[in-house]
Order: structure tokens, then sequence, then C-alpha cells
């Protein structure tokens, strides 16, 4: 297995520079999403990556071998595309020969091979089906195969899922990964989807117009957020826009109402911050005592299964909370609530100039 590393990566079509320098290291064995909204430049790296596209700009490795200029099918790579793009006349286990077939490796060793990959996926049963007969996440299992029977030394998958409906979804990401960790093979997966890209990648490199807002473990990537953007597209999270009012003690003024943020201390006076609030750690009451907080109008309750969603209009913005079904269920619309958060949960960012605008992008293409 080799690690993957992109050098100053740049692509340009014309007037649209759709990757403006990457710099990326992603260890051998290493599952890192490219996770970023519709145009930010995913599939355009992906494919920088597999051969299929040259850099205008910059150099691919993978290990220690610069491999920009060398073609597609000498790059020892596997992919898996968002489209089933199986051999329609080929049963399963010819699909996944295939690459060893074009290798010239023997008809016995190849169809053992195959057959084992088959079986790796769940598809032992399926070998002499057709395409037409597996169902959309069958025939992404053999893809899946016929992409790791060459033994890659990386895999790139992209949107791989995104057909598929959604309990499929979660199942097949989790074999994914399972399968991905078993043979240690260093992988990129490319989606648009956060919580996909949360719940299965090593770290996740967050993109926005052709560059990299952070790059860290889902961990970090969803608990400190490094920018307004990746704070809106990673998650649903509160917005506040304040001026740190007294920074000995961490407060911060929103709207005429005083806040304790323990990330304010230390600030300057003055300065104008995004307070950053998760809606699992808002906590809503009914009446209008406040410690460290604000006093609202329940506006909407929607029920999300595992928890209720609240919207919550406190002064000019609508908050979001969620809520156990039980705690939301003293709360409905139109009740008097007092709303507040634990000082340690927020998070805290400088607002400059620019900053809002890059907000209102992210928040087009949020996923809640
Ligand atoms: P999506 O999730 O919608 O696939 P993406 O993040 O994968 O989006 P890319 O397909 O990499 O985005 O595109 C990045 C930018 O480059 C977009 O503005 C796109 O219009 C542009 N682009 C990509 N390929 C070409 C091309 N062949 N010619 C011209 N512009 C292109």
């Amino acid at each position: 297995m080799a690690g993957v590393r992109l050098q100053s990566l740049r692509r340009r079509f014309g007037d649209v520079v759709a990757l403006d320098g990457i710099d990326l290291d992603i260890a051998s064995g290493e599952f890192v999403s490219f996770l970023g909204p519709s145009g930010c430049g995913k599939t355009t790296a992906l494919r920088l990556i597999a051969g299929f596209d040259r850099p205008t700009s910059g150099r691919v490795f993978v290990g220690d071998k610069d491999i920009t200029g060398v073609a597609p099918n000498k790059r020892d790579i596997g992919m898996v595309f968002q489209a089933y793009s199986l051999f329609p006349n080929m049963t399963s286990v010819r699909n996944v020969e295939f690459g060893l077939r074009v290798r010239r490796q023997g008809r016995g060793d190849r169809r053992t091979r195959a057959l084992e990959l088959l079986e790796l996926v769940g598809l032992g049963h399926a070998a002499d089906r057709y395409p037409h007969q597996l169902s959309g996440g069958m025939q992404q299992r053999v893809a899946l195969a016929r992409a790791l029977a060459i033994e890659p030394r990386l895999l790139l998958l992209d949107e791989p899922l995104s057909a598929l409906d959604a309990k499929v979804r979660v199942q097949l990401r989790e074999e994914i990964r399972r399968i991905q960790t078993r043979l240690g093979i260093t992988t990129i997966y490319v989606t648009h989807d956060q919580e996909e890209a949360l719940s299965i990648s090593d770290r996740v490199a967050v993109l926005s117009q052709g560059q990299i807002e952070q790059i860290g473990t889902p961990a970090e990537i969803y608990g400190a957020p490094a920018t307004p953007f990746v704070a809106e597209f990673v998650g649903t999270m509160n917005r506040i826009e304040s001026t740190v009012a007294d920074p000995d003690n961490g407060r911060v003024d929103y709207e005429g109402s005083s806040l304790t943020v323990d990330a304010a201390r230390g600030r300057q006076r003055g300065e104008r911050v995004l307070v950053l609030v998760r809606p699992e750690t808002v906590q809503v009451e009914a009446a209008a005592s406040s410690e460290n907080g604000l006093t609202g109008e329940v506006v909407s309750q929607t029920f999300l299964g595992s928890v209720t969603r609240l919207r919550v209009l406190a002064g000019p913005a609508e908050w979001t909370a969620d809520l156990s079904a039980e705690r939301a269920a003293a709360l409905p619309i139109g009740a008097q609530v007092s709303l507040h958060f634990p000082p340690s949960s927020a998070k805290l960012l400088t607002l400059e100039g620019g900053a809002a605008e890059g907000l209102e992008a992210a928040a087009a293409d949020s996923v809640e």
C-alpha cells in the first residue's frame, strides 16, 4: 500500500478555477473523504488523482512516485463511480474478473480471485447473475469487488452510494469501511453528504471553491470547525453574530443581551465574532428566566426520530435546538421559553469582511 501526496494541485477550465492549489498528504492505509457542496472541486481532484485529467499545475504522488504524467491504466488505482458502471452483458464474476483478464492473469486464478472478492462483498451467491438481475446496492458491491480485484494501491470512490436508498446507503458505507480496514487500502471517498463523510473517514477534507477549508478527523471537523464555512456546512449550527463586550469575563453582546462564552476570554473588546452553538447543546425551558441566555417563542417543531428539532425565535434570529421528544412535548408552538447553552460548549470565530458571504453560500448547500 502507499500514501498519496497532492502538491499545489491546480486545475483551470477557461475562467473557472476548479481546484485552486491543493496540498494534501494522505497516509498509507488511510481513509480520507473529500466533502463539499456541488461545484467545489471534489470530482476534479479525484479525476486528477485517477489520471483521467491533467492538472494545470502541481503534482500527484503515490508513495514516493510522481504519477502526474502517468496514464490512468498504469496507475494501479481502483475506482467506483456514482453510476453503476458494470458491463451489462457480463455476469458478476466476469465483471470482477475483467481487470485481471486485461492484466493477462490465467483463467483459473482470476476466477478464484473474483469469487473470493464476491464473497468479501457478500455476493458469493450471485456470481452468475447479470447486472439487470441485481439491485442497485448489489451492483455497487460488484463494482467495489471489481475495483479491488486488481489489488490496487489506491481506491477512489466518487459518490458511490448516492443512487441508493437511505437504508442501503448506511449499510453499504459500513461495509465499505469494514472491507477497507481489513485490506488496509488507502482510500479517497468523494461525497457531498456530511453524515456519510463523518461516519466512515479517518479524516475529512472539507472543500469550498477549489480549496481545502479544513482537514481533520470527523470529531475535529464537527467539534471545532476552523472557518464559518465548515461550521455551516458540516451539521446544523446556530451562528450568532456578536460583539465581544467584556473579554475578562468572556461576555459577548448579542442584540442587547449579554451571553457568556468561555472562548471570548482574552479577545479584543469590540471585536466582531461569530459564536457557534450546536443544536444539541442548546437548552430550552418553559418560562422566561434566563441565566446566560435569551427569551423567545417556539415557532416550529419537527420530529426527527431520535430527537425533536425546535425552532425558537429569539431576538432577530431563529435558533435551532434538538431536544428529546419528551421535553419537546412540554414546549408547544407558541410557548414562551428561555434559551441557553453552556459557556464552554460554544466555539468562536473572528468575523471578518467576506465571512458572511461565505456563510450564505454554505447555507445554500448545507445538509441538515
Ligand atoms: P458535484 O458534487 O456537483 O459533482 P464537484 O465538487 O465534484 O461537484 P467538480 O465537478 O469538480 O465539482 O467541478 C468544479 C468546478 O469546475 C465547477 O465549477 C465545474 O463547473 C467546473 N468544471 C468541472 N469540469 C469541467 C470541464 N470539463 N469543463 C469546464 N468546467 C468544468
